[in-house]
């Protein structure tokens, strides 16, 4: 079985170097790994891991909402850059979070790179946490490849984003959620993506196996049917 890793912060681990937990992740199956930023500093090391193992590494460049306030000038700019010297980047990971105070600033960046997506074609990672009402005037600018990344929300909110056309990203948020059954259940098997985002909520990609046999058991489809279609999911979505 083969999995993709669609979320982790492998530049914020701080245990082990970064070669190493993608070789143990590699040994228990995830073959890829979106290595997602959050802020600009992030960028060149992503980069980096990506120049060593371009095969297990596809990386994602942009703005974290809660890092809005620090930006430099000229970030879009130097965004593009990236993104342009790395075609295979994905956009990642920006959104909006209604926790924190900034709101304003915080919607000013996401559109930059919501616009960014649109002109170079890239799938975009959203992070959306108390969002449901912040996100409303974006439903119909999102691009057309875009995955709601750690979702723990409302059945509403979950079919929304499927009616527009976005993947789930299926992590602890979910798979620890009381309704975590109900919620999958309305996830289209097509729509799924699975993600540790280690190493906030899983310590690395090897424990993705661990996560797909959840979801396997909660929606009680064969482990190797839903990891084939999972897989295929996240080719479609990184291509
Ligand atoms: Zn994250």
């Amino acid at each position: 079985m083969q999995f993709i890793d669609t979320h982790t912060h492998l530049q914020d681990d701080k245990s082990s170097n970064a070669t190493e937990i993608i070789r143990k992740a590699y040994m228990a199956g995830c073959q890829k790994m979106i290595c997602v930023s959050a802020k600009e500093d992030d960028w060149e090391k992503i980069a980096e891991f990506t120049n060593v193992l371009p095969e297990n590494i596809v990386p994602a460049f942009a703005i974290h909402p809660w890092y809005v306030s620090e930006l430099n000038d000229n970030w879009s700019e130097r965004l593009a850059m990236m993104l342009q010297k790395f075609p295979q980047a994905l956009i990642g990971e920006c959104g909006l979070d209604g926790l924190k105070p900034n709101v304003e600033k915080q919607k000013q960046v996401f559109a930059e790179h919501i616009r960014l997506a649109e002109e170079l074609k890239r799938p975009l990672i959203i992070h959306a946490v108390k969002a449901v009402a912040l996100i409303e005037e974006y439903w119909d600018k999102l691009p057309q490849k875009f995955v709601i990344h750690g979702y723990n929300g409302k059945v509403e909110f979950l079919k929304k984003i499927i009616q527009k056309g976005g993947y789930i990203g299926v992590g602890n948020g979910l798979l620890r959620h009381p309704q975590a059954q109900e919620l999958l259940s309305f996830i289209p098997l097509t729509k799924i993506l699975c993600e540790t985002d280690a190493p906030f909520q899983r310590e690395g990609s090897w424990q993705i196996k661990e996560m797909m046999e959840k979801i396997s058991n909660l929606l009680k489809i064969p482990l190797e049917q839903l990891s084939s279609q999972v897989y295929q999911n996240s080719l479609e979505f990184i291509k």
